[in-house]
């Protein structure tokens, strides 16, 4: 390994991973084998990851579909956790070649949200019935360095609004010192999410040209500072579209297992953002190796079975189509009625000071309704960060199953407030049948705990959960 590599992401392990599995054509009994591998709940190794990424006939695709459904389906049951981002700034110092936020950009309009704009924008999610919001600001903080986003996290957990009030704030800002994330820690974040966008040091380099992004081992060693400053919960991604999907895959393993090794828990979440148009960026226009929508389908549903107990995120990138296709094979969080811009939940949408592109333009209620009418289950649940069931204590009641004694309870819960004090008449129908139907299907404990937290949702109480 030469010196300038990082200590984890072993790239010629990869090539020689990559190469073998694509040596002849993929043995038909060995796929078999590592669906079958799969489905016994206990994640899969490089070369099984690899022999998943040589899928390529709609049969093959069929089956690894059908074993990632099964996955989901059996951890995550119908359930899909809502969020929305948060953009409280376009500022950034970094030049990556596809966002529209890179600093010298000069068609973005720059904008960065005071305090009493965060908390409009705030009032204006709880009005939606957001319970989880994911903070996101530009890499540069001039004014008040990085107390700006301590100050912004403050806002968010201030800001009431009749019955409601934003539970969790999860945070994507640049990658921090360990002192940093302390008081991150302290500001009672729920995960800290970063991606490292490519896993491959050739591409990364020539994607990100100024600014301290440029350097590859700061940013991919992030989650390591993080938790060692005691953040339990921590999201990493890929930008997909960079470099070779079935690359991003082996690093993003790779990263996984040292998070493992090093701290005896993974990641929390993984996202898996595809570049989209964003304004005054080309590159974003033709990304350099553009991910089709069967591969998508395929990096989701390969990542379902290799890490099952990660929860695995789509943000509004993804059109209405993508994301349906999405829920069965393996994603547990989405995000809905997006904005990408500062201030974009008072003013809408607006591409020239936005992110990027947005693929699904509904407002939430479209998209819980959606949801729910596919017979997937809207879960506005916060419980876990509420009661402190975080990192490997979370992951000890994800592993053996039992944690959906608690999801699906609180998601009935959660989802029953969303009905009574957000929702339209249609979806508040739909969804009222939805609950009584999810009822019908649970085990006599199950069913036991949702009933009395239902109840006491109708008697008037917010934020009860297991
Ligand atoms: Fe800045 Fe992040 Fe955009 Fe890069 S991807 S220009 S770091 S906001
Ligand atoms: Fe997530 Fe925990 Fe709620 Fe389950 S109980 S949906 S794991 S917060």
């Amino acid at each position: 390994m030469d010196s300038h590599q990082s200590p984890f992401i072993d790239e010629a392990r990869i090539a020689q991973t990559l190469q073998a599995a694509a040596a002849g054509p993929l043995d038909p009994q060995r796929l078999k084998d590592v669906l079958a591998k799969a489905l016994e709940l206990k994640g899969l190794d490089a070369s099984d990851v690899a022999v998943l990424s040589q899928v390529s006939s709609p049969d093959q695709a069929a089956e690894l579909f059908a074993a990632a459904s099964r996955v989901k389906d059996s951890i995550y049951g119908s359930r899909l956790v809502l969020f929305a981002p948060l953009y409280v700034s376009n500022l950034c110092a970094n030049e990556c070649q596809y966002c529209a936020f890179r600093a010298n950009n000069a068609e973005l309009k720059r904008r960065v949200l005071s305090q009493s704009e965060v908390a409009a924008e705030v009032k204006t999610l709880v009005e939606q019935g957001h319970k989880r919001v994911l903070l996101v600001a530009g890499e540069s903080y001039p004014r008040r360095g990085f107390d700006y986003v301590l100050d912004c996290i403050t806002t968010v957990y201030a800001t009431r609004l009749g019955k409601g009030e934003i539970r969790r704030v999860n945070v994507n800002v640049a990658p921090l010192e360990i002192e940093q994330f302390k008081r991150l820690k302290e500001a009672r974040i729920g995960t800290y999410q970063l991606f490292q966008e490519t896993y491959h040091r050739e591409t990364y380099a020539r994607v990100h040209l100024a600014g301290k992004k440029v350097d590859y081992d700061w940013r991919v060693t992030v989650m390591d500072r993080a938790m060692e400053a005691g953040i339990d919960d921590v999201g990493i991604g890929v930008l997909f579209g960079l470099a070779d999907w079935r690359f991003e895959l082996q690093g993003l393993l790779q990263h996984i297992r040292h998070l493992e090794q090093a701290f005896g828990c993974g990641p929390h979440t993984i996202s898996v953002p595809r570049i989209e148009p964003a304004v005054g960026s080309p590159m974003a226009f033709a990304p350099p190796s553009q991910v089709s929508d069967d591969d998508f389908k395929r990096i989701v549903a390969i990542l379902r079975l290799a890490v099952p107990y990660t929860g695995l995120i789509l943000s509004t990138r993804e059109n209405a189509e993508t994301r349906r296709a999405c829920f069965a094979l393996g994603v547990s969080q989405i995000s809905a009625g997006s904005r990408t811009n500062p201030g974009g939940y008072q003013e809408q949408q607006d591409d020239v000071a936005a992110q990027f592109c947005l693929g699904d333009h509904r407002e939430i209620d479209e998209v819980v309704r959606d949801v729910a009418s596919m017979g997937y289950l809207p879960s506005f649940c916060t419980a876990c960060y509420r009661l402190g069931r975080t990192g490997a204590d979370f992951m000890e009641l994800a592993k053996p199953g039992e944690i959906k004694y608690h999801c699906d309870p609180n998601a009935l819960s959660t989802f029953q407030e969303y009905l009574a004090d957000y929702a339209t008449p249609q979806t508040r129908e739909i969804g009222e049948a939805l609950i009584a139907k999810t009822l019908e299907k649970m085990d006599a404990k199950q069913r036991e705990v949702s009933t009395k937290l239902l109840e006491k949702v109708k008697a008037g109480r917010r934020d009860v959960c297991c």
